[in-house]
């Protein structure tokens, strides 16, 4: 090699090295293609995985070339790669024939070395071509060396620049996230805390501090148990480890304690963490204050359990806590008793006084209820008007004792602001084991019983008995068909003559109604009428008997006047249930009156003491509109209820009927025979006609004249009579 040789690889090898990086190696290339007299020059960067060269830099042709990449298979870099220097002076296509390249650029010479790293592991390649034979030769080679310890220095320099740049930009990201990760960690509404392997705290977020009321400082290095509120059982927190170390994870609700010694519920998650070894290094325990979402889960169900008004159980907890309660009873042989209790009028109150003081009336009751069971009994509010208490006995003496008290608290009057109201109640009882066996066989009896007392002893109290079963079943029955004889119209009035006692004539009739069924035969109306004013059926069945009354006596009259006979009036019950207050319903109008030319006052409606007990003053206002039209009213069945006075004054009555009941016994100077004087007397000095009801005898009917009584109606004169024997009973005693 030349001095002058000698001094231009030194100027060369200078050059390069006052560079850096890319142009390190842009430099390198060019220099050594000059000083070499190579076509091509390149230094590749190994990628072992995929065994290819990326060029980091290339000479080609006498310029700087674009980056490129390639296959090592086949060609003669691979010889390179795999063992140290190699040459090929010419011929290069030939050898390596899988190597297109080669042959596109006519490339016959061939210098490779491969680049290596401190610690001799390949890490690319410097490469020269030639187009011409020969000059790929031994005389190079030196240089080639020189140039290819400069590469590697500096390919493995740039290589772990990248490498340092790697780590560094991971770390940056992993900082970043760590950075994220501690501040979810804070600010997390979410109770957090991290414990060792031993389950000590070694961290808690914010949120778990406000939520136990501990400081971080108090808590780390202290074993999460500090927070236990003795609520679980020591079997509890065996199943929570057990299921732990299984699964590594466990999630439920337990209850804690705060600082200040409150318990408090929580859901909680913990985690259980391993390291590399599989050795458990961490719990990481999530909680969550379940406080409000409980309260919110309790109301729900206390709303859903029980009544709104008076805050017992509703229909479904009953249910529910009176399977339970019998099924101890069972087994301890204990007597128990299902009492239905039922408000007799809280829609006479509703109507009347309107659903904010039947509400109270309700509440009221349910607080006096409340007061009088024992924790051991079980009381609801079923619905409306309807409680029911399971109670347990010791004997049927104390069990009486009990629900007469219990009827007493019913009845006692409640003051309200639109006056005062005295409910009245009506109980059924059935016995466990004697009436039923289960809770739904013992509702159904007391259910039946309630019936039973409501039908015979309003406001009283009875218990069951299966001669109520078949009660009961005629009644359904009664019902069902008397729908159908309304809706057929099959219903129709008898009448029964009402007689003026000084001489005989017929006055009056009172309307009876009369029912044949087809299934059932004769239905006394004793049995009907209770069943249609239970029902509400009762207003059409008093439309229907108004209706053809005033129909049969428009007839009758128009015959007798026909006759220039005098005319006869007529009597139709009705009861309270057809006055609807709230919706002013009015019984009787006279627009039929109109249609069948009838006059108002040859029509008396019969009304019962009851209708002006439930509402004195809307009753008045009836009344006062029945009079006003020109009908007579009459007291009904008078000495059988409260038989106030009162009511004689107050209300615009004409006429005063005495309840058979008196009569029926009255000796002379006997005790009934002494009442009737009196009312008659009474009703003399008020202004009212009497009416003495069933006058069965000649004697009754003597003693009634005697005492002055006006009017007699009974079977001594005559029995209720369909139309036509009606018609003809008239004209016979109007002749006689
Ligand atoms: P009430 O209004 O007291 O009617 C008189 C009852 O006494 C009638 O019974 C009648 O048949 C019966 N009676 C009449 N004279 C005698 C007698 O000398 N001895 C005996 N032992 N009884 C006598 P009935 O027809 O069975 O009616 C029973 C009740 O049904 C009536 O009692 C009345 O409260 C009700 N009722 C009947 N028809 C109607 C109606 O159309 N509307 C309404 N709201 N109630 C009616
Ligand atoms: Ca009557
Ligand atoms: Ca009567």
């Amino acid at each position: 090699m030349s001095l002058k040789f000698d001094q231009s690889v030194d100027a060369a090898l200078k050059l390069v090295n006052e560079h850096s990086g890319h142009q390190y190696f842009d430099v390198l290339v060019t220099s050594l293609a000059q000083l070499i007299d190579a076509d091509y020059v390149l230094i590749g960067e190994l990628d072992l995985v995929s065994h290819q060269a990326n060029t980091v830099s290339l000479w080609c042709e006498g310029q700087l070339g674009e980056k490129l990449s390639y296959d090592l298979e086949g060609t003669p870099c691979d010889k390179v790669y795999s063992g140290g220097i190699c040459v090929y002076p010419r011929e290069i296509a030939t050898l390596f024939p899988g190597d297109q390249m080669l042959d596109d650029f006519g490339l016959q010479g061939y210098v490779g070395k491969s680049l290596k790293d401190a610690e001799g592991k390949p890490i690319g390649l410097l490469v020269a071509l030639f187009k011409q034979k020969d000059q790929a030769c031994e005389d190079i080679l030196g240089i080639f060396d020189l140039f290819a310890i400069r590469a590697s220095a500096e390919l493995e320099r740039t290589l772990w620049e990248r490498e340092q740049q790697k780590q560094i930009s991971l770390l940056q990201k992993k900082n970043q996230q760590l950075d994220l990760s501690h501040r979810v960690f804070e600010h997390t509404n979410e109770g957090l805390l991290v414990s060792d392997e031993n389950n000590n705290i070694l961290e808690v977020n914010a949120a778990f501090e406000r939520m136990c009321g501990y400081s971080r400082a108090e808590l780390i290095g202290n074993n999460p148990s500090m927070l236990n509120s003795g609520l679980q059982p020591k079997s509890f927190y065996d199943a929570m480890w057990q299921d732990l170390s299984a699964k590594g994870i466990w999630q439920g609700e337990l209850w804690n304690r705060r600082k200040d010694g409150e318990t408090y519920p929580v859901w909680s998650s913990i985690s259980l963490v391993k390291n590399d070894q599989g050795e458990i290094s961490n719990f990481i325990s999530s909680f969550r204050d379940i406080s409000s979402e409980k309260a919110l889960q309790e109301q729900l169900y206390h709303q859903a359990t029980h009544d709104y008004l008076t805050g017992l159980s509703n229909s479904f907890e009953f249910q529910d806590h009176a399977t339970k309660a019998i099924a101890v009873a069972q087994r301890a042989s204990q007597h128990i008793a299902l009492i239905r209790m039922n408000i007799d009028n809280l829609n006479m109150v509703n109507s009347s006084y309107g659903h904010i003081v039947g509400d109270m009336v309700v509440k009221t009751i349910g607080e006096k209820l409340k007061g009088q069971t024992r924790d051991s009994d079980v009381l609801a509010r079923l619905g409306g008007d309807d409680f029911a208490l399971l109670a347990g006995f010791d004997s049927f003496h104390r069990l009486e004792k009990q629900i007469k008290r219990t009827l007493q608290l019913f009845t006692e009057t409640i003051h309200t602001e639109s006056g005062d109201i005295s409910p009245s109640c009506s109980v059924g009882i059935s016995i466990l084991g004697e009436d039923a066996e289960d809770l739904d066989a013992l509702m159904r009896n007391a259910q039946t019983a309630l019936r039973f007392a409501k039908q015979h002893f309003r406001g009283g109290y009875s218990f069951y008995s299966q001669e109520f079963e078949e009660q009961a079943r005629r009644h359904d029955k009664v019902e069902n068909r008397l729908y159908k004889a309304l809706s057929e119209g099959v219903i129709e009035p008898y009448f029964q003559p009402i007689v003026n006692l000084k001489d005989m004539s017929v006055h009056h009739c009172e309307a009876l109604a009369r029912w044949t069924d087809e299934q059932l035969g004769q239905v006394s109306p004793a049995e009907f009428i209770p069943i249609a004013e239970s029902t509400g059926l009762i207003q059409k069945l008093g439309e229907l008997i108004f209706n053809r009354s005033v129909q049969v006596f428009a007839q009758l009259n128009a015959e007798l006047s026909r006759e220039q006979k005098s005319s006869v009036g007529v009597t139709v019950n009705r009861s309270p249930g057809e006055f609807n207050f709230s919706k002013g319903e009015r019984p009787t109008t006279a627009e039929i009156l109109t249609q069948h030319d009838l006059s108002p006052d040859l029509v008396c409606i019969e009304i019962t003491e009851s209708l002006m007990i439930e509402s004195p003053d809307e009753a008045l206002e009836q009344l006062n509109h029945i009079k006003n039209q020109g009908f007579s009213l009459a007291l009904d069945d008078f000495g059988t209820g409260f038989s106030s006075l009162s009511y004689l004054k107050h209300y615009p009555f004409d006429y005063l009927k005495i309840d058979q009941s008196f009569i029926r016994d009255m000796k002379e100077q006997g005790e009934d025979y002494l009442l009737v004087k009196t009312i008659i007397q009474m009703a003399k000095n008020l202004g009212l006609q009497t009416i003495a009801e069933g006058v069965e005898t000649e004697e009754q009917c003597r003693l009634l004249k005697d005492l002055g009584c006006d009017y007699g109606q009974g079977y001594l004169f005559s029995k209720p009579l369909p139309q036509d024997e009606l018609f003809r009973f008239v004209r016979d005693a109007e002749a006689v």
